[in-house]
């Protein structure tokens, strides 16, 4: 029996192997995507520091450390199910069927795709995709693009698509329905996109942007919309319908009110050869569904949240869970929960003999600092919400344990 098998090789899978297999836990990784990095593979920008940070990079690093501490990684490899064995669980994958000690579930997150009339055309694809394509495979999704949806993700992408040399037309709101709900919504959409503003190139924005009010933001935003790195951000544009024979030919847009209800009269058509839907994202907890986890809905968290303790202990013995499956938060952060999550398992194994809770209190501390620091937080309200998660977090977790 292996004593830690983790599904997921993105920066909480890799950190969760390295400080797990610093104190002689045999570690197993698995991921079904060809290479080891998660989405931290698709990453690329500039701190406020003036460096780039480039995820590939990034991804080798933590790749390489594993490997050096003797983690077996294996990629192309599908975890379908796992089951509770009756010390330990049982992981059934596309490869082979594993029996561990401790599981941790480190898988990610996932795009909420928003439908938009004519999305089935070549040449639509999700903000991820285009991302992957343009990072990791090196290729251009299209040479002038149209974003649909403003959150904090489609205009990081944008910006890291513009470094492609793709030019994007414009990020805008797709048509309110009971399935955009908030997305379609310029004042909500003003209150994300303030959460950005420290990024912007002009010194204007970057202070303007601390003192805005979404809801008086959201009225006198300019019909033409804000431009950062000369993208123009559009909250009071919406996305009626993508058109194209073939493939895409441009996007059917019209104006809306501060309240998202279209303006009559104001339709026209922008061309572009792809578009990306940006619709957010949602934490892959199937696998802890599956286990039997307790779950709760925390909308700033992303959705449906596997509870845990700030250990990354679930409710189930020698189940933890870290990174965006607990919460869609930066890459810095997942690794730092991933550490957590090694150490917490090496303590449960008697690997750390010394000091234990010492260790892991300083771990959990990086956590928490690495938040407060992070370049961009995905939703308000992360910090509040994960304090209440983990006082419930901690009484569930005792209270099955002990039964
Ligand atoms: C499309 C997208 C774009 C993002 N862009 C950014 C960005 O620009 N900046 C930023 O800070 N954050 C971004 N994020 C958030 C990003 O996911 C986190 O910052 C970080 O990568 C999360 O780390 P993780 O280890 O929790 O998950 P991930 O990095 O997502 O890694 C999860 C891994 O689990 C694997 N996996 C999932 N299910 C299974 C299974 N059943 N069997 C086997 N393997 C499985 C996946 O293949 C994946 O490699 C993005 C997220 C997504 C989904």
């Amino acid at each position: 029996m292996i004593d830690l098998v983790i599904v997921g090789a993105g920066p909480a899978g890799l950190g969760a192997a390295i400080s797990a297999a610093e104190y002689g836990l045999e570690v197993c990784v698995l991921d079904e995507f060809v290479k080891p990095g998660g989405r931290l593979l698709g990453q690329l920008h500039e701190e406020p520091d003036g460096k780039w940070v480039n995820g590939i990079a990034e991804a080798q690093k933590l790749y390489y450390r594993a490997l050096q501490l003797g983690v077996k990684i294996k990629c192309g490899v599908s975890v379908y199910d796992i089951a509770k064995l009756e010390s330990g669980w049982c992981v059934y994958t596309t490869d082979q069927i594993y029996e561990t000690e401790c599981l941790l579930l480190a898988t990610g997150a996932s795009e909420t795709p928003i439908p938009v009339p004519g999305w089935t055309l070549p040449g639509v694809m999700s903000i991820g995709a285009a991302q992957v394509m343009g990072n990791v495979h090196r290729v251009k999704p299209g040479e002038k693009g149209i974003i649909i949806g403003v959150n904090v993700l489609s205009v990081a992408i944008a910006r890291e698509l513009q470094l492609c040399g793709v030019h994007i037309e414009s990020i805008l709101l797709p048509q309110s329905s009971f399935v955009s709900g908030d997305s379609a919504h310029p004042e909500k959409m003003m209150e994300s996109l303030l959460r950005l503003t420290h990024l912007a190139p002009s010194p204007l924005i970057r202070f303007g942007g601390k003192w805005v009010n979404p809801k008086i933001g959201a009225r006198l935003y300019p019909r033409n919309g804000f431009k950062m790195w000369g993208i123009p951000i559009q909250l009071r544009k919406t996305a009626l319908e993508i058109l194209g024979e073939y493939q895409v030919e441009g996007v059917r847009i019209a104006d809306i009110s501060a309240t998202g209800e279209v303006v009559p009269g104001t339709e026209k058509v922008l061309s572009a050869d792809f578009v990306c839907i940006a619709g957010g994202l949602t934490p892959m907890s199937e696998l802890a569904s599956v286990a039997g986890c307790s779950f709760r809905y925390i909308p700033e968290l992303g959705g449906h949240i596997p509870i845990h303790n700030e250990c990354m202990q679930t409710n189930l013995k020698g189940l933890y869970v870290a990174g965006n499956i607990t919460g869609v938060e930066s890459a810095k952060v997942a690794r730092a929960q991933g550490t957590v999550a090694g150490l917490s398992v090496a303590r449960e194994l008697h690997a750390i003999k010394q000091r234990a809770d010492e260790i892991i209190d300083i771990a959990k501390k990086e956590v928490i600092d690495t938040r407060r620091n992070a370049l961009i937080q995905f939703q308000a309200g992360i910090e509040r919400e994960r304090e209440e998660l983990y006082d419930k977090g901690n009484n569930v977790f005792e209270e099955k344990i002990s039964v």
